[in-house]
């Protein structure tokens, strides 16, 4: 069973390169008759916007990208944020909850079986003490991290403290990615990253190994910027045992210069798109080419088209360039093959 997932964090508007993932993961899940699964990754109670969640939720439905499994109306409740106006019925829970402030406990427990194996390790230090940490480091010009002092230290459980991941001296390791084959890791990305913050809350790492598993998604479709730390999600599912799902990071999105799409470029967020006039399908079909390619090379299509060709094989590792003009010609396009009440109702 293909089971995708996106995985927002509800931080601020619908970037369109969070829209592609979304897409991908859709098709993805469509094509092979799989579940679709929207998870709300809340664990930075810092950088959460209020509103956001539902803002989302009406963002992927007017996109027509519906999820089959995710955040319930209590669920949406529960963290307060509205529910008007969703549609949200249809939505199958089993594997819930969907919104990761809600699985606290679940995060911990995992924590605690790494410790207690010899994985992970409780940690005191303060805030003051790492940022003095820090700046010794770099008056000594060595690379910043965590010194490990806490290592062999047994913090009791009842002071406040957060579990970090110990990771060997000498890590190595190599991962699979569906878009770029093998990727060999020869450095820890981060000195004995935080697993579970003192605030109880995860962090994203531990996160989003352990509901990857849980909620059994086959396929993790991510951004290219989570490369970084892929090498500790793989590290840890072999330190639970287990079984992957398979990896793919989708490239990045450029403008037509060539530089990271951004503000510069024009609209960047779905709610700035329909604001100037864009329809769902312009949307996606403009973002179904930046990074996969029809097998028979064409641009116009409707999305039912795309879920049809999609595969992971025709992913590019390159970056792709979103093209506003292109964008502006589908748009038109998509117009014309609307029947006019059709066209009144966005
Ligand atoms: N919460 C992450 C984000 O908003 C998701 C990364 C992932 O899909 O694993 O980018």
């Amino acid at each position: 069973m293909v089971r995708t997932r996106f995985a927002p964090s509800p931080t601020g508007s619908l970037h369109i390169g969070g829209v592609r993932t979304a897409l991908y993961s859709w098709a993805l899940a469509k094509k092979h008759g799989g579940k679709f699964l929207l998870r709300i990754e809340d664990t930075d109670q810092e950088r959460k916007i209020p509103g956001t969640i539902h803002f989302i939720i009406t963002e992927l439905q007017w996109l027509g990208l519906n999820f089959d499994e995710g955040p319930t109306t209590d669920e949406l409740k529960a963290v307060g944020e509205p529910t008007e106006g969703l549609n949200l019925a249809s939505i199958t829970s089993s594997y819930g909850p969907f919104i990761q402030s809600l699985r606290k406990e679940i995060y911990s427990t995992y924590a605690e079986e790494l410790i207690e194996n010899g994985y992970a390790y409780r940690c005191d230090c303060t805030p003051d003490m790492l940022e003095r940490e820090r700046r010794e480091q770099t008056l000594r010009r060595e690379k910043p991290g965590y010194s490990g002092r806490c290592r062999y230290r047994n913090v009791p459980k009842d002071s406040p403290h957060a579990v970090r991941l110990k990771l060997p001296e000498n890590f190595t390791v190599t991962a699979d990615d569906a878009i770029r084959g093998k990727i060999r890791f020869e450095n820890p990305p981060l000195r004995d990253p935080v697993l579970l913050k003192s605030d109880g809350f995860p962090t994203y790492h531990l996160a989003v190994v352990v509901d990857d598993h849980l909620m059994q998604i086959s396929h993790v479709l991510r951004g290219e910027e989570w490369i970084a730390t892929f090498p500790i999600h793989w590290y840890l599912y072999d330190l639970f045992g287990w079984s992957k799902p398979v990896f793919a990071h989708l490239p990045v999105i450029l403008g037509e210069d060539g530089k990271k799409l951004s503000k510069r470029h024009g609209a960047v967020t779905t709610a700035e798109l329909r604001d100037a006039g864009f329809l769902p399908q312009a949307i996606l079909n403009s973002l179904c080419l930046v990074g996969w390619s029809h097998p028979e090379g064409k641009e116009l299509f409707e999305i039912s088209e795309f879920v049809e060709h999609f595969s992971l094989e025709r992913v590019h590792a390159s970056s792709g360039i979103l093209s506003f003009p292109k964008m502006l010609k589908f748009n038109h396009e998509h117009i014309k093959a609307l029947e006019p009440p059709e066209f009144l109702g966005y």
